[in-house]
């Protein structure tokens, strides 16, 4: 096998985490194979963030040019593509973003070679790499081939792998390949900031989530008091969000925020992945829930089965006992 590659992905002078996960993993993919692990990185002014990868691949290659000084898929995709061929890595991890899913069908199509989605694992057999993805909401994970393709390219999870530390001193190696002006068809217009809101649920150890399982937004009540007991913020599956009964930036998932409380209790969340891969790095996850066979529970540390409209008051009064 040949090296892997890692596409790193960062907004207003920040890599985003799921860099960082991807690299984690390709290390192991690269041990697995005798191989390295090289990040890419396109951007302008980018000399800092390059030094960071540096931390944890082997070798960044970066294209440093003003024509990426705002993401535009029209423009990284033949830039990206030329780097690919010239280094014929053997696998090619993008994150599973909205920049990648933007950037990866068609950087496949170029180069002609498959593209796994959303994988949440990848691993060397013998010669042969193979991913898992997971289908019918979560319920399978399914293994793919490559078969045999010299370039194979994968769109990672955010949030699949864990970070690691490292400080591998790698090489920056600075690329000259041209790069395009946009295209008439698909131009960078404006980077529109999402409103922020008065919670930020990203910053809190303790998140308190709520699902459909909540029923009416008259029983919201019972959730702030135990959030503001536990000094926590109120956060939410998706429906809720669709229901109106909490704006998006509370949304915990994979079309949401990513959190990684200290304490993450989910309340009547029924735990389908896409809400999982929002919250799953916290550290300690308790699950209310009255379905015993909830997948919340397959994500729980601790669970408790029952009907929420009891157990939230009770689990109130106790705390507020002992705080007593
Ligand atoms: C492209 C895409 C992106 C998505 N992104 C996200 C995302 O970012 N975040 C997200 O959350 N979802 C997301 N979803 C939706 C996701 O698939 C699920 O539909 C959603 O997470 C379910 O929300 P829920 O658990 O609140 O509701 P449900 O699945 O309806 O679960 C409700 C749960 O409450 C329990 N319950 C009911 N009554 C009680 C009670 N009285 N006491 C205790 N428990 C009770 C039930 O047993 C059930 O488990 C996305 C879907 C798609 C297709």
């Amino acid at each position: 096998m040949n090296d892997v590659l890692v596409l790193a992905e960062h907004l207003n002078g920040e890599l985003k985490d799921v860099t960082f996960e991807m690299l984690a993993h390709a290390r192991g993919v690269a041990d697995a194979s005798g191989t390295k692990v090289a990040a890419v990185l396109l951007g302008s002014g980018v000399g800092d963030l390059a030094e960071r990868l540096a931390q944890q691949a082997d070798e960044v290659l970066v294209r440093d040019h003003d024509g990426f000084a705002h993401y535009n898929s029209a423009v990284y995709q033949p830039v990206l593509a030329d780097v690919i061929r010239g280094r014929e890595p053997s696998v090619v991890m993008i994150g599973h973003t909205a920049f990648g899913v933007d950037l990866a069908p068609s950087l496949a199509v170029a180069l002609d070679a498959p593209l796994a989605s959303d994988v949440i694992d990848l691993a060397v057999e013998g010669s042969d790499l193979v991913g898992t993805r997971q289908t019918y909401g979560g319920k399978v994970n399914e293994r793919v081939g490559f078969g045999g393709a010299a370039i194979s390219l994968v769109t990672v999870r955010p949030a699949a792998f864990a970070p690691e530390e490292a400080s591998r001193g790698g090489s920056v190696v600075a690329l000259d390949t041209e790069v395009p002006d946009e295209p008439a068809f698909r131009r960078f217009v404006e980077y529109v900031e999402a409103a922020a809101g008065e919670v930020d649920i990203t910053k809190s150890d303790v998140v308190i989530a709520i699902g459909r399982g909540i029923k009416e937004e008259e029983n919201m009540p019972l959730i702030t008091g135990l959030a503001e007991l536990l000094g926590g913020v109120v956060a939410c599956s998706r429906p809720v969000v669709d229901a109106g009964w909490l704006p998006k930036d509370r949304q915990v998932g994979s079309s949401g925020k990513t959190v990684k409380p200290k304490l993450y209790v989910a309340i009547g969340v029924s735990g389908q992945f896409q809400h999982v891969a929002g919250m799953k790095s916290a550290e300690t996850i308790v699950a209310i829930n009255k379905d015993p066979k909830a997948p919340i529970f397959q994500a729980a540390h601790y669970g408790i089965v029952g009907d929420l409209m009891k157990v939230v008051p009770a689990l109130t009064e106790k705390i507020t006992e002992l705080r007593a």
